[in-house]
């Protein structure tokens, strides 16, 4: 046990994290008296999660609700289930919101949550219960003006549903704009569900125009295919790109001529994997980061692009549609080699952008179509990533710091201006 929780274990998420945040204080001027802020989470729960199995036995789980910052506004981020998630890891995770909502200046800070489960293994009702009992043990720190959860990895409109009923329960009043990432009829936004890919799309689009990269006919390779991958992938096929290899938790698959998306979706949907698509090859899954490709798409997990993988990376712009998927170590590499990286804390951001607008239509009780949506998306990105652009520019710094020194701009100076209390 180290002395304090804030201090990183190496090559963790957080370690990532706070080396990204050295990266960018020489870049803030005299706001990088307050970079503490940036390294310690202003408040971190701990809960114990118990749930009555089918079985009838009793288990416990870990559940985690990190605030990293208030300092913008309310916490906002998602609530992961995986069967690896630390205390460290949604650290980082909650981290990377704050950025990312600054990034993209939603008036929001950042946090995150987990449960250390394999869901997998959990039936509906099992999972429902625990979601409910993790709500309620977090209930003590959410709220539509505390901290509003969203999907993550493992979590969908149907926990979201279960969350906001929990809480709602709990204080005595429909409260829709708790979490955001709901159903469609219970306050949810058109255009959410894709909003994360789509946002991986727009991202990309605006670094081809840069790299003189057409997209129509470019090759891109997805590692994971969930509601980000999936998604980034159909909206480059729509604009012509060819998706030669995509990688998931359970197989590697490769078709250099371009793989059938119409064919793959149901598969995935049906199986819960790409493996066993029939028609393309199956590939090792080490190489899959030998795959001949123009555009990589790592939108799995953390810490997948080590500096090994980064030497053999065939492609000229990567979009991080994952949280923390490339180390520091890799960053260089790719840097070294030519290689563009769009950065998760602006590349991703699309879903928590349109979480921002469900939130805003759920307190309006008015209603978007989804051209609207997606219009409003477009711009907001655009307009973020020009920002980042000038900055690396003026620079001459990777995406990645640019995108960190307007963010942390923009809650250095809330903090000053908001000033110490008491
Ligand atoms: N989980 C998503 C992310 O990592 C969305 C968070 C949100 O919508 O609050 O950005």
């Amino acid at each position: 046990m180290s002395l304090s929780y804030v201090m990183a274990s190496a090559d963790s998420p957080w370690s990532t994290y706070l080396a990204q945040i050295e990266r960018v204080l020489p870049y803030l001027g005299g706001l990088a008296r307050w970079a503490d802020t940036l390294r310690r989470p202003k408040r971190t729960l701990v809960v114990d999660v118990p749930i009555e199995m089918d079985d009838g036995s009793v288990r416990h789980f870990e559940g985690y609700r990190v605030q990293h910052s208030l300092t913008r506004g309310p916490g906002k981020g998602g609530v992961r289930y995986h069967p690896d998630v630390t205390l460290e890891e949604v650290m980082a995770l909650a981290a990377w919101m704050t950025i990312k909502t600054a990034a993209v200046n939603l008036p929001f800070g950042g946090a995150k949550g987990g449960v250390r489960v394999d869901p997998v293994r959990l039936s509906i009702k099992e999972l429902e219960k625990l979601t409910r009992r993790y709500t309620s043990e977090i209930g003590i720190i959410i709220g539509p003006h505390q901290d509003i959860p969203a999907p993550d990895v493992n979590t969908n409109a149907q926990v979201m549903a279960w969350m906001m009923d929990t809480y709602s329960m709990n204080v005595g009043a429909t409260t829709t704009g708790v979490v955001t990432g709901k159903p469609l009829h219970l306050g949810g936004s058109l255009g959410r569900v894709k909003a994360t890919g789509r946002g991986v799309f727009i991202t990309g689009r605006e670094a081809a125009r840069r790299l003189n990269l057409d997209l129509n006919g470019a090759t891109v390779a997805v590692q994971g295919f969930g509601n980000v991958g999936s998604a980034a992938a159909e909206l480059f096929h729509q604009a012509g790109a060819r998706i030669v290899a995509v990688q998931d938790q359970d197989g590697s698959i490769a078709d250099p001529r371009g793989l059938d998306l119409a064919a793959l979706v149901p598969h995935v949907r049906a199986h819960g994997s790409v493996a066993g698509f029939t028609h393309a090859e199956p590939i090792d899954a080490e190489a899959f980061w030998d795959v001949d490709c123009d555009i990589l798409i790592p939108a799995a997990l953390e810490g997948q692009l080590d500096a090994q993988r980064a030497r053999r990376v065939k492609a000229r712009l990567v979009l991080e549609g994952a949280n923390g998927p490339t180390l520091p170590g890799a960053d260089d590499i790719l840097a070294e080699r030519g290689v563009l990286v769009v950065p998760d804390v602006i590349c991703n951001a699309g879903g928590v952008t349109v979480s921002y607008f469900e939130w805003v239509q759920d307190f309006s009780s008015f209603f978007w179509n989804e051209d609207e949506v997606n219009l409003r998306l477009d711009r907001i990105m655009v307009d973020a990533l020009r920002r980042i652009w000038d900055t690396a520019d003026r620079h001459r710094i990777a995406l990645r710091t640019a995108t960190f020194a307007v963010a942390c701009e923009r809650i250095l100076m809330a903090r000053e201006e908001r000033g110490l209390y008491p």
